[in-house]
């Protein structure tokens, strides 16, 4: 689950992270009050889940998929603004008048940068922020990462809006840290990582808290990223987080009740909140026209192999989990079937702890309970088959059947190019 930057900053700020003042507003009038507070020099910024939104632009809805189309084309297009925008998703404004304006001006409207994707995202709320006379901006994260086996902080005296840049075309200016997970931090990590982005005295001392500040928030939210870019060295000497971004494992958040509360459905897909509020768990929605019904995760990654390597393209990766229940089959096939671009249906079935009479049971109220009308190959196998394919048998339902993973992928990309 992702967060706001607002919301992020503030989980950051309780966690001792120095960041900028600021607070979010809804209205143009809102966001001119908390200027006037601030003292009128501020930044406004969109609040969205994604990145790169000070070199965005905003547009209506009917222009996302051409403005995305040359963000992502046209280099030219894409060095827009970096410092002193006026133009974008993140604004400089010198009064309050001006914060206002700014706000109306990004407010209501679609953000579109390179990470939002074509259908760019609606603005509903702005940070209106305290400006930040950068005199140097750095790159600080701490994520998850699976090869070192817990916290690795990534840092980067060469911060700001090319991080991916200097990735690509200076990795040694990339430094990489991983946290011991049984020592947990401790004051020789913030040392070094000051020392190695260049930062001495004072200056280093702030970044050490900081990123210290920074592990607390990851830990106790169980994030798999924290983010800050840029972290800012302002001219007056304070080390600051200008912007922020935080993760939450999915996974964990059973354990976050209260950061629940923080989640904006609006910013993820409808499909993937449905399947969320039906149940299904685990449902991601992809590009193709096949989608697919399947019970556990390598088997749900196989039946994606295999369709591609028939020629398809599967429109979810969805697993049931291991349940011996009909109704999340039916749940399963009202998710895909809210989605225009599927043409045909795979289910594919291992019936180890699963039954396959009861998935095929679940298969067959799905069609009582709701009009389907792309065709659905069906392959089963495992515990229970023949009672599973009695029930099939006698439901006279137009299923397709397959024995083989093969067969049934085949069979569904032909239906798929059939309907299409
Ligand atoms: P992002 O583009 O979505 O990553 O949004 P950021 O919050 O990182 O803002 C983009 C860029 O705008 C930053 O890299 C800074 O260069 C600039 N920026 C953001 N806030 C301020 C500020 O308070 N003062 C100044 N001078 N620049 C800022
Ligand atoms: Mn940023």
């Amino acid at each position: 689950m992702k967060l706001h930057e607002y919301q992020a900053r503030d989980i950051l700020a309780q966690n001792g992270v120095a960041v900028t003042r600021g607070s979010v507003a809804s209205t143009p009038a809102e966001a001119r009050r908390i200027a006037e507070e601030l003292g009128g020099k501020v930044v406004v910024k969109a609040q969205i889940h994604a990145g790169g939104r000070g070199k965005g632009r905003l547009v209506s809805a009917s222009e996302t998929a051409a403005m995305y189309q040359a963000l992502t084309t046209d280099a030219a297009n894409n060095s827009g603004q970096v410092r002193g925008a006026r133009v974008g998703g993140v604004r400089l404004a010198d009064s309050a008048a001006e914060a206002e304006a700014a706000a109306a001006a990004i407010l209501g409207k679609y953000l579109v940068s390179i990470q939002t994707g074509h259908e760019g995202k609606l603005v509903k709320n702005v940070l209106v922020a305290e400006q930040a006379d950068i005199a140097k901006e750095y790159y600080l994260s701490i994520i998850v990462d699976g090869t070192v086996g817990g916290h690795l902080i990534i840092a980067s005296a060469e911060g700001g809006q090319e991080i991916e840049a200097v990735a690509a075309t200076n990795p040694d200016a990339i430094i990489r840290m991983p946290v011991n997970p049984v020592s947990g931090w401790q004051p020789y990590v913030g040392r070094t990582l000051a020392q190695r982005l260049g930062l001495a005295g004072d200056q280093g001392d702030q970044v050490a808290k900081l990123a210290q500040g920074l592990y607390k928030a990851a830990l106790a939210t169980d994030a798999s990223l924290v983010e800050i870019n840029p972290l800012a060295l302002l001219a007056d000497g304070r080390v600051a987080a200008v912007d922020a971004k935080l993760t939450i494992d999915d996974n964990a958040i059973y354990r976050h009740k209260d950061l629940e509360a923080l989640r904006d459905k609006d910013e993820e897909d409808p499909l993937e909140v449905m399947a969320q509020d039906l149940g299904v768990a685990n449902f991601i929605k992809l590009d193709g026209n096949i989608g697919c019904v399947v019970n556990g995760a390598g088997l749900a990654m196989a039946t994606m192999d295999t369709i591609k390597l028939a020629g398809g393209e599967p429109a979810n990766f969805l697993d049931i989990g291991t349940v011996n229940d009909p109704q999340r089959v039916v749940s399963a096939l009202k998710v895909i079937l809210e989605d225009p671009s599927v043409k045909a249906i795979l289910v594919n079935i291992f019936g180890g702890m699963a039954r396959v009479d009861i998935i095929a049971q679940g298969v067959v109220d799905a069609h009582r309970q709701m009009k389907i009308d792309v065709p659905v190959v069906v392959r089963l196998i495992g515990t229970n088959l023949a009672e599973g394919e009695k029930l099939i048998e006698e439901s006279k339902l137009p299923l397709i059947r397959a024995t083989g993973l093969a067969e049934a992928a085949k069979k569904a990309v032909q239906a798929a190019n059939h309907a299409a």
